[in-house]
């Protein structure tokens, strides 16, 4: 990625506490690249409209402008905050369809703790995780019907007397829906998260499936995971396999390719978290290891994430509107905040993201937080949106 002194970066603020946190937000990244650059570098701002904002602007009422699209895209880097779907827009959920048609199929969601973060897990600092989880298809996807339509009456109709399926309790009152899971689509989500695990020296790649019971699509997922790992990246069997390893070729260590069934990884993940590292996996999986990673190291309000396509980079808060505290100062800006952090490090402005860094662990360490971490600290100093971010621009010095 080329990147000039002064990039245009669109944002969207976004519906609920977006108007809360992207702008403290933006004062804190700019603050960080002043930190680090002083003025030889700075990010232009170009706000964009999505969501309920965007209905004002654009009277189409579809939440989703062209103009926002085609800036997402050509700009290549861009930041959203949380977005309501407008009811009666067209899209069953702006986020989803945003993702879509931008082909954003890698969502990426770093894990990882800041110490005197409130957490519900006695060592919450042994969870360091990044997670892979694929975008586009699984259940996702949007292709179902409501029970009772003459849609579900043909899909049955059509399963029962030309794909043969009986012996199974199928009535017209069934809801369907269906769960494309692909080979490529596979292969290019675990490329993307062995490169990552290679160039940011992880120690394992876990692919997280239920192949034990849906065998020809979270089955096939994990063979199309090792063989990529076999073909594309010379992975040779670990023990006689299914576990593979793989040379890292910057370090020579080894990274481990393994695989774990969804239900007993979220066992794992609050019982031995320090044995994983690197996660891919498929997109309903992904959503809820996510969130209950998260949990782990303080919640959606401080998780930040991205929305990948081989191109297009959003990064985006993973939280959503909270309506119950939009408008009132109280919201937890650290998530959009994060977010903005991975960005600063995609266009390999390292030192300013550093900055931010050190300036979120100083301000947990000094207690000033939003009332979401507040009430589970013991000496907490609740403090509001805001003054979160001036305590973050504090802590830079
Ligand atoms: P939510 O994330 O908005 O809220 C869940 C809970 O977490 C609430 O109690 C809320 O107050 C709290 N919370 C969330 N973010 C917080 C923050 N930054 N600081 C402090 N507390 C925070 O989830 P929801 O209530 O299920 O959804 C509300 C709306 O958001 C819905 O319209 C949904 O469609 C939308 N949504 C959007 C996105 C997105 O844009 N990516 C994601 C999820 C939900």
């Amino acid at each position: 990625l080329t990147v000039p002194d002064r990039p245009i970066i669109p944002f969207i603020e976004g519906d609920g506490i977006g108007i809360d946190v992207t702008p403290v937000m933006k004062k804190v990244i700019d603050a960080a690249v002043e930190k680090a650059y002083a003025g030889k570098r700075q990010i232009s701002w170009m706000e964009v409209y999505a969501g309920e904002k965007s209905t004002d602007v654009y009277p189409d009422g579809s939440g989703l402008p062209a103009e926002t699209m085609e800036a997402i895209r050509d700009y290549v880097v861009s930041i959203k905050g949380p977005l309501t779907t407008p009811v009666g827009g067209g899209f069953r959920s702006l986020n989803v369809a945003l993702r879509q048609k931008l082909d954003l199929y890698v969502c990426l969601r770093p894990v990882r703790y800041f110490t005197g973060t409130p957490s519900p897990v006695k060592h919450p600092e042994k969870t360091d995780m990044v997670i892979f989880r694929e975008n586009s298809e699984d259940i996702y996807a949007g292709i179902e019907w409501a029970a009772g339509t003459p849609e579900v009456k043909k899909v049955i109709d059509f399963l029962t007397k030309e794909m043969n399926v009986e012996n199974i309790r199928f009535p017209e009152s069934s809801g369907i829906g269906i769960k494309p899971v692909s080979e490529d689509g596979t292969k290019r989500l675990v490329r993307r998260a062995i490169e990552y695990a290679i160039a940011n020296d992880r120690e394992s790649v876990t692919l997280v499936h239920k192949g034990n019971i849906m065998k020809f699509t979270e089955g096939a997922f994990k063979n199309w995971g090792y063989e990529l790992a076999k073909e594309e990246f010379g992975a040779e069997p670990l023990d006689g396999g299914p576990w593979m390893k793989l040379k890292n070729p910057n370090t020579g260590r080894d990274i481990v390719i393994k695989d774990s069934i969804a239900d007993a990884f979220l066992q794992q993940i609050l019982l031995v978290p320090e044995e994983y590292d690197v996660v891919a996996t498929l997109n309903l999986n992904g959503d809820y290891v996510s969130d209950a990673l998260a949990a782990q190291v303080g919640g959606i309000g401080i998780a930040p994430g991205a929305n990948l396509s081989d191109t297009v980079a959003m990064f985006e808060a993973t939280h959503g509107t909270a309506p119950n505290i939009a408008g009132k100062d109280l919201a937890n800006p650290s998530s959009v905040i994060l977010s903005a952090e991975m960005m600063l490090r995609h266009l390999g402005w390292t030192e300013a993201a550093d900055a931010v860094i050190k300036a979120m662990e100083g301000a947990i360490a000094s207690g000033n937080v939003t009332g979401d971490l507040a009430r589970l600290m013991d000496k907490p100093n609740q403090v509001g949106c805001k003054a979160f971010g001036e305590e973050l621009i504090r802590q830079m010095g």
